[in-house]
């Protein structure tokens, strides 16, 4: 299999040469150069082994369609390594529930950090060993984060050999739950760094140190961030599980419901039905920062400033351009690569927008593509918890509440709506609170971690500091 850029570099690349990699040296990110088709008998044959054999060996059929510089025991001995139920709570790994009427919802937050993340993290984290082991490498991965990534990202990599993950976050601004989760750590190898400033800071301090090339390059510095097209692969696999879950025969059509921000979650849903599984919808929900419910309504995608990026109770869909989107723009633009950097390398940095709506391609997202899309406020998001809640006994968090907000605008007779549940309550306890007036649930392996003694330590917003910290601890 070879990857190309959604820019119209089609320099062929595989699996592990991208793996490493973030963008595309042309800007652009890298998908595969076709979709692998899956027919009834594949599916068949899958149905059986997801239902015989378990999540690990369905996800191996799937990433070995993708992987082709990996040896098929290597991978499969990943994948088994990866989904097991100690790391995901379950053997089923995405179990489904039933929520009301035909709204099921797949649970992909009960790996280590409580977020659909780990689904991929876990993944990545030892495919990142792998190949650097496989090198002779190391990485220094080297981010900044508000809670979910810079968590999964280092409940991934810790402890694995040539990897060291130096994460900055802005001093005291993460919920006690999300500080404790992380500063708890005592890996040698993770690195948790309060930065005296904002988010914005953290970012910027990161950007600068990757903006050094010679230090980039002499300290071998990473990122793990959404547009990895690893992360997206392992995602695919789980629209398959929620979708062989909810059906009996190849025959039936499922929707899923998607809380979205970078587009990834979805962006998975629509490679997995580009493939060939049979998915009616694909449902776009947004919060209050709804940049994608306003492009797949009305044609314009306009990103927004950091002034105008909300802050919301649903903090993970917090953002202000969907770094996934690309991708699907890509292929919905014919895979069009010139057309795709005339619109996010230029139009977006000099007016900040574009305007698809004339464009003969953009009534296809829904009716070729089954995109369309919702969005749901800080009220919404009350109201459902409290409803489900109240109605079913099923306490959902801020996100997923956002996505049942909007699946139940789009319901259709006879079709499974599965949304995917991307955190466990206990994470935004605050608005669980407010909501329902009760504290959620903690699972047994979080109780007391506040008290946990921290590893981290403090550093002034200043990208010398940083540079300085990550020399001396590399030696
Ligand atoms: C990251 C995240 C999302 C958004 O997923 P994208 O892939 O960025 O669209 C939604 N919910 C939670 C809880 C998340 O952590």
């Amino acid at each position: 299999m070879n990857y190309i850029s959604t820019r119209g570099d089609q320099s062929p690349k595989h699996f592990c040469d991208i793996l490493l990699e973030g963008l595309a040296p042309d800007g652009g990110l890298y998908l595969p150069d076709h979709y692998p088709q899956v027919n009834d008998a594949t599916l068949a044959r899958w149905r059986e082994i997801y239902h015989k054999q378990g999540y690990a060996e369905l996800a191996f059929e799937i990433l070995s369609l993708y992987i082709d510089d990996i040896p098929a025991t290597d991978l499969k001995a990943l994948c088994a390594k990866t989904y097991t139920a100690e790391v995901f709570g379950t053997g089923e790994i995405v179990p489904l529930r039933h929520l009301e009427n035909n709204i099921w919802l797949e649970a992909l937050s009960n790996g280590p950090t409580l977020a659909f993340k780990d689904m991929a993290m876990q993944l990545l984290g030892n495919l990142f060993e792998y190949e650097l082991a496989r090198r002779g490498e190391q990485l220094n991965i080297l981010g900044a984060t508000s809670g979910d990534t810079g968590s999964a990202a280092e409940y991934a990599m810790r402890g694995k050999k040539g990897v060291r993950v130096f994460m900055t976050s802005p001093a005291g601004r993460m919920s006690p739950f999300q500080q404790a989760q992380m500063f708890s750590l005592m890996d040698d190898n993770i690195f948790n760094i309060a930065v005296d400033g904002v988010f914005d800071d953290c970012q910027d301090m990161v950007k600068a140190v990757s903006n050094d090339l010679d230090f980039k390059r002499k300290y071998k510095i990473g990122t793990v961030n959404s547009i990895n097209w690893a992360r997206l692969l392992a995602q695919v696999v789980y629209y398959f599980a929620g979708y062989f879950q909810a059906t009996e025969t190849n025959a039936e059509k499922v929707s899923f419901t998607v809380p979205s921000g970078n587009f990834g979650n979805i962006c998975a849903g629509h490679v997995a039905r580009m493939m060939g599984l049979p998915v009616a919808r694909l449902v776009v929900a947004t919060n209050e920062n709804d940049v994608l419910d306003e492009f797949f309504k009305t044609g314009v995608y306009r990103v927004r400033g950091s002034a105008d990026t909300h802050e919301t109770s649903s903090p993970s869909m917090d953002i202000s351009k969907a770094s996934n989107f690309e991708r699907f723009v890509f292929d919905l633009l014919g895979r069009d690569g010139v057309r795709t950097k005339a619109l996010f390398g230029d139009a977006l940095s000099r007016v900040g927008f574009f305007d698809l709506e004339a464009h003969p391609a953009f009534s296809q997202a829904a009716s070729r593509y089954g995109f369309v899309s919702g969005k749901s406020t800080h009220a919404d998001r009350l109201a459902t918890i409290k409803d489900t809640w109240e109605s079913h006994g099923m306490m959902i968090d801020t996100h997923t509440a956002d996505g049942v907000k909007v699946a139940r605008e789009h319901l259709q007779a006879g079709v499974p709506m599965i949304v995917l549940e991307t955190a466990l309550p206990i994470k935004f306890a605050a608005t669980i609170v407010e909501a329902t007036g009760r504290e959620p649930d903690r699972p047994a392996k979080f109780i007391g971690i506040e008290a946990l003694p921290k590893r981290v330590i403090s550093m002034a917003a200043d990208a010398r500091a940083i540079k300085t910290f990550i020399a001396e601890n590399c030696e």
